[in-house]
């Protein structure tokens, strides 16, 4: 049977490829994220499948079915991490497919379909700014434009992709034909504490919320701290302290919504300068386009109204918008049987978090498996999970797996 043992140990060795020592950050196309991607080969070898590293830098493993070349059922999650992150988001979706097919393959079983295990290279989006480039490229909605994006050292992502050995212009290579995918699961941490409030291992996801990601730059003027009457400023930064709590109350306004400023920055940035440029970015979250795209559209005129009355000039650019991606009603009703048959009561709910099947969703229908963790916490080395639902999460995917029927 699947081993919750094997899982746990299996994402602390992960845990051990890391930037800081003590702690884990695995960034896309860094020396830790080739030594993780060599170790996910590994097992996936180990578990009968043939695995590579595609030309975007995803770990790609596939399970033949009973006879070689038939359409996939996708099955995967991220390798990559936040800064200071936990050892199980991303990483348990990985293991946990592997897990599933190494008992298949123990059993010799073969399935009247393909598997395909994928270990995304970037979902995070932490070292260039843009996020699930691994899962774009293989929905094949990666515009080649955005392999120009430089990290804070400026390397762009097709410099550090040669780096890696990888051929960047290749990357078009990795996509996917619908009729190759059958559907795609994934199988994650709740990051969020609904299921341990209602005692349960599992969840089935219903819903990826959206999200808007827009960054402002605030143009004022600086000037000396001591010589300039307050009259007589155009200071950005007392400009944006506005503008934040204005995004804090529109967000506040629909119990469905979330918007946050989750970075801030002031130019020259002195004890005794006026603030003369600031930039900030703002984050915005919603299980519904239209109240997503209203809440943005707040906020722009919000800003605008506030910058207008400080004479300050406002820029509002948008970095990446994703739609709601529902999950498919038939594959939810699989997951739900494979729950119910682990004697788990089924529980539904909505992901406020973005995942790989946003992107994926442009090639095939989605779902997902959501795992209880302690607290809710996630992307914090706190987050925590117990063997017994790393165990519980596995079975309810081999049962999903085994019983897979493609289509509604
Ligand atoms: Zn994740």
């Amino acid at each position: 049977m699947v081993s919750g043992q094997r899982i746990m140990q299996r994402c602390d060795t992960l845990a051990r490829h890391s930037e800081l020592p003590g702690g884990l950050t695995r960034v896309f196309l860094s020396e830790e994220n080739r030594a993780a991607n060599e170790l996910v080969l590994g097992w996936m070898r180990e578990a009968g499948m043939q695995a590579r590293l595609d030309a975007i830098g995803n770990v790609a493993g596939r399970y033949e079915g009973n006879r070689p070349g038939l359409a996939c059922l996708m099955l995967g999650s991220h390798l990559d991490t936040v800064r200071d992150a936990g050892k199980y988001d991303g990483m348990l979706g990985v293991i946990s497919a592997i897990e599933c097919i190494d008992f298949l393959n123990s059993r010799q079983v073969r399935l009247p379909f393909a598997i395909e295990v994928i270990g995304f290279g970037d979902e995070e989006g932490v070292r260039f700014g843009t996020t699930m480039l691994g899962s774009r490229a293989v929905a094949g909605a990666l515009d080649p434009a955005v392999l120009e994006t430089r990290d804070a050292a400026g390397t762009s992502i097709a410099q550090a992709l040669r780096a890696f050995g990888l051929q960047p212009e290749k990357v078009r290579e990795v996509a996917r034909q619908k009729r190759d995918v059958l559907a795609y699961a994934e199988l994650h941490i709740e990051q969020g504490p609904v299921l341990e409030a209602e005692g349960l291992a599992v969840g089935v996801v219903t819903a990826i919320n959206g999200f808007s990601r827009l960054r402002v730059t605030l143009s004022g003027m600086a000037g000396h701290a001591g010589t300039v009457p307050m009259g007589l400023r155009r200071d950005a930064l007392a400009a944006a302290a506005e503008c934040v709590l204005a995004v804090e109350r529109i967000g506040r306004g629909d119990a469905e919504l979330v918007a946050t400023v989750g970075r801030i920055e002031a130019q020259p940035g002195a004890i005794n300068v006026i603030p003369g440029k600031v930039a900030f970015t703002i984050d915005v979250r919603a299980p519904r386009d239209e109240l997503r795209r209203q809440a943005v559209s707040s906020i722009t005129n919000e800003i605008a109204n506030l910058c207008a009355k400080r004479r300050i000039e406002p820029q509002i650019e948008n970095l990446q918008e994703l739609g709601v991606a529902p999950c498919a009603g038939w594959l939810m009703a699989q997951l739900e049987r494979a729950v119910a048959a682990e004697g788990i009561p089924v529980r539904r709910l909505p992901s406020g978090a973005g995942h790989d099947g946003m992107a994926l969703k442009g090639i095939a229908d989605i779902a997902m498996l959501f795992v209880r963790c302690k607290g809710g916490i996630s992307h914090n080395p706190a987050e925590s999970i117990t063997e017994a639902d790393a165990a519980a999460g596995a079975k309810v995917l081999y049962r999903f797996i085994e019983n897979f029927q493609a289509g509604p």
